[in-house]
């Protein structure tokens, strides 16, 4: 984390930048963290307007496409202190945050896999070819199976957790499981129901396509695909891979 402030009398001057923030064009208040002087990890409300603080859209995404997103840019940007989230230091205010959006994101892709079975299912009772319904051949059959199959699993994972977040006791490490099985089990389900459609699969017809480019991001955002599995690796070994 390379964003930064200093004190200054009433203020605080902050320095730094992030890419890849939903929402940003439009955004009146930003939650920024950031380093102070001593290094620690701090939170901020940074207001639209405040000089130095600009949000630049960025252009040509083929994922998310309804949804604005930019960039945070901090430019000796004078922030008041009183600006300054109280009562939360270093890694535990992001990762609160980051926790609870992750286990949201768990379920959202189980709903997508969800609706990528359900549309598959629906076109395969109906498109016939060779005299029957392509839903009674046993290699449409198999796709539906381990579609199904993997969506209990991943919904079994993810009410478990629930119930461990419930109970005050479900860890970062488990989060991270469920949101990376969650996009691997939908991206999956994408794929195979896709083909289910044949040529229709990749028209705008149908939602699949769609749940397929925005999983993109997904599995990208909220933590990579690669970064919650070197998470459970840790948590596996107690052995740090990131570095
Ligand atoms: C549409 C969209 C919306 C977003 N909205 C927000 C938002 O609102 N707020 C917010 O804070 N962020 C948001 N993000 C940012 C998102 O969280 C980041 O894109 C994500 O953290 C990845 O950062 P990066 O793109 O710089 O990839 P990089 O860090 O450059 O990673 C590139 C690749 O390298 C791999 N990699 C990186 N480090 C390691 C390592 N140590 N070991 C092994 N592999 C590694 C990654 O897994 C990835 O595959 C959004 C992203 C997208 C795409």
């Amino acid at each position: 984390m390379v964003t930064h402030f200093r004190e200054q009398g009433d203020n605080v001057v902050l320095n730094g930048a992030k890419m890849w923030i939903s929402n940003a064009p439009f955004a009146q208040v930003a939650v920024v963290w950031a380093r102070d002087e001593q290094g620690e990890i701090r939170g901020l409300i940074v207001e639209r307007g405040m000089e130095g603080f600009t949000t630049p859209e960025t252009h040509g995404k083929w994922s998310l496409r309804a949804s604005a997103t930019g960039e945070l840019v901090f430019d000796n940007v004078r922030v008041p202190k009183e600006n300054i989230l109280p009562g939360v230091r270093g890694m535990k205010g992001p990762l609160s945050c980051l926790n609870k959006a992750r286990f949201g994101i768990a379920w959202g892709t189980v709903g997508a896999a969800m609706d990528c079975y359900d549309t598959a299912l629906r076109y395969s009772l109906q498109r016939v070819q060779f005299d029957r319904p392509i839903g009674g051949f046993q290699l449409q059959q198999k796709k539906l199976a381990e579609m199904l199959t993997e969506i209990t699993k991943a919904q079994l994972l993810n009410w478990r957790l629930a119930v461990l977040m419930d109970a005050g006791k479900a860890t970062p490490a488990q989060i991270s499981m469920a949101k990376r099985n969650g996009c691997q089990t939908a991206q999956q389900a994408a794929r195979e129901a896709r083909q289910v459609l044949g040529g229709m699969g990749i028209t705008g017809e149908y939602s699949i396509m769609r749940h397929m480019m925005n999983l993109e991001s997904v599995v990208t955002y909220e933590g990579t695909h690669d970064i919650h599995l070197l998470i459970t690796g840790l948590d596996i070994t107690g052995l740090n891979a990131f570095k």
